[in-house]
């Protein structure tokens, strides 16, 4: 006897909704393109989908510099005053959450 049930997480490679399959006791867990896991494989994936995102954020807060500085000779000087401040605050922003990635705890099983 089996049961399947959706969770509400997705998965770690292709962020496809998971589900939850329990066949004889045995648990998977998959998406709806096929990639399983046992119990410990999706947490340890998952674990690694939470620091790539947080670098993901890390690096879009941090390249507004090169984005501001690339459109500055378009933008009068008091709204690129503005924006640079406003890529100050971005960077102080990615900062914080590179210090949650440094703190960050992967799952453990
Ligand atoms: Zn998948």
């Amino acid at each position: 006897m089996s049961t399947k049930k959706s969770i509400e997480a997705t998965c770690p490679e292709c962020r496809g909704p998971l589900s939850l399959l329990i066949t004889d006791g045995l648990v998977e867990i998959s998406c709806l393109v096929g990639h399983a896991y046992s119990v410990e494989g999706v947490l340890h994936a998952h674990s690694e989908t939470q620091e790539k995102a947080l670098w993901s954020a890390v690096v879009a807060l941090r390249e507004t510099t090169a984005l501001v500085d690339a459109l500055s000779h378009r933008l009068p000087s008091d709204v690129l005053e503005k924006l640079r401040a406003q890529v100050a605050t971005k960077h102080q922003q990615a900062a914080v959450i590179q210090n949650i990635i440094e703190h960050l705890e992967p799952f453990q099983v």
